[in-house]
């Protein structure tokens, strides 16, 4: 049996790890900083990046390595890198190749704490961000695309918005640039959409959601397609020209598509902003890839029963999901998650603000929380919390509106949800 042709669902539980006769059936947390070596010459020629292995857990750790391999085979990449959090790895994904002077396109309907990493402390590196709607049309695309353009990014469903990106769109005009379209597939996860399959380069999660899956461990992953040819646009000198700062190695040269692009992350980004994962993270994420695919499908499920009831009740104002017939991202949701999008149903309830934060507080099921995609269902009210930064135009253009509920169905009884919601949208 060829291991890389495995089904999803067996990347999920095997993936990334192969134990030897006599090894650790689960993966082992290497609990340790640093590594021992015979010599002196050992190590310098790890430092050198001229043999691989392990010298400090900031740039590297073999629980983290084995976990971000499963990622990786889940997305179908060449490589993979484990972050601290989901911010971490889609300021990597963009910083890896973007400084102070270049710019970057970006869809307007991303999370909250990115459009925020985005436009307000990216900019004070220098890194410049156009927006545009998610529905942007291919000659607004271009419009948007500057000389120094060097990436392009969305979110595959955009949280909490739930927008779907037109991924085969953006790729095309991102390469008619010569530059890599980053996709944020947290809410899909690779079980619904592999985004490399639709043209796309790198691929970003915030782990913390539906991988991690249980409200355990923050932490975020970045995959390389290893498809994007970084030499020849001529704007990669960063990854095609010597790295002074790392013995003037050439990653390109060095390491190839394949390659390149997550060793420069691991030996620039990560030694030094040290955005590293704990290997007990890393162990409790890997967990939760091994049930990601029987997760998934529950939580869609639930998604699509919430939903139908939610559009069929007098206190509900209008529904978002992307696979509800009729929304308006059904189109591009049968395209490209055909068969589920993700567990998060958005609404508004009647009455506006006062009338959604009684039924909130209502819920019994439902828990108040700033987090989503986990296995027990939460919602929040992001125009109050994870958006308040955001004045009235900004939060239209990420598509949310000021009275929007973000309702996050876990992998409970889809009736328990609903009867939990009638009560709750009855008492208002
Ligand atoms: C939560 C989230 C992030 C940020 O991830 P953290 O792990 O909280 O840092 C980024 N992108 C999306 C789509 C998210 O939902």
């Amino acid at each position: 049996m060829e291991k890389k042709n495995l089904r999803i669902e067996t990347k999920c539980v095997q993936g990334g790890y192969s134990p030897a006769s006599g090894e650790p059936r689960q993966i082992p947390i290497i609990q340790s900083t640093t590594f021992k070596y015979g010599t002196s010459e050992d190590m310098g020629k790890l430092f050198d990046l001229e043999a691989s292995g392990y010298f400090y857990s900031r740039l590297q750790n073999p629980t983290c390595d084995t976990v971000a391999a499963r990622i990786c085979e889940l997305e179908g990449g060449t490589a993979a890198m484990l972050t601290s959090s989901g911010q971490a790895a889609n300021f990597f994904a963009i910083f890896n190749i973007a400084s102070a002077g270049d710019h970057v396109v970006a869809s307007s309907a991303i999370y909250g704490g990115t459009y925020n990493l985005f436009a307000v402390t990216m900019k004070r590196m220098g890194v410049e961000f156009t927006f545009v709607s998610p529905k942007a049309t291919e000659d607004e695309l271009r419009a948007a695309m500057r000389e120094n353009t060097k990436a392009v990014f969305g979110e595959t469903i955009a949280n909490p918005a739930l927008t779907v990106l037109d991924i085969e769109l953006f790729a095309k005009v991102a390469h008619e640039h010569g530059v890599p379209l980053i996709i944020d597939n947290t809410f899909a996860t690779p079980i619904n959409c592999r985004p490399f399959e639709w043209g796309a380069d790198i691929v970003t999660h915030s782990t913390t959601k539906y991988m991690d899956g249980h409200g355990s461990a923050v932490g975020g992953c970045i995959v390389d397609s290893g498809k994007f040819d970084w030499a020849k646009s001529g704007k990669f000198d960063c990854l095609c020209t010597p790295d002074e700062s790392y013995h003037g190695v050439n990653y390109y040269e060095r390491f190839g598509l394949a390659g390149a692009y997550i060793t420069k992350a691991t030996a620039q980004l990560m030694r030094d902003f040290g955005c590293t994962q704990s290997p007990q993270s890393a162990f409790l994420l890997g967990l939760g890839l091994e049930s990601l695919h029987v997760r998934m499908q529950r939580h869609c499920e639930n998604g699509l029963a919430v939903a139908k009831f939610l559009k069929s009740h007098p206190n509900v104002t209008w529904v978002k999901y992307p696979n509800l017939e009729g929304d308006e991202y059904y189109e591009l949701a049968s395209k490209y998650l055909p068969d589920g999008s993700c567990g998060v149903v958005s609404f508004g309830v009647k009455g506006g603000r006062a009338a959604a934060e009684k039924f909130m507080k209502n819920l019994k099921l439902g828990a108040i929380e700033t987090h989503v995609a986990d296995a027990r269902t939460c919602c929040l009210h992001p125009a109050s919390a994870t958006h308040r930064q955001m004045n009235d135009e900004e939060l239209m253009a990420a598509g949310v509106s000021p009275d929007l509920i973000r309702y996050s169905c876990g992998i409970e009884s889809a009736e328990d949800l609903i009867e939990d919601l009638r009560e709750a949208l009855e008492s208002i």
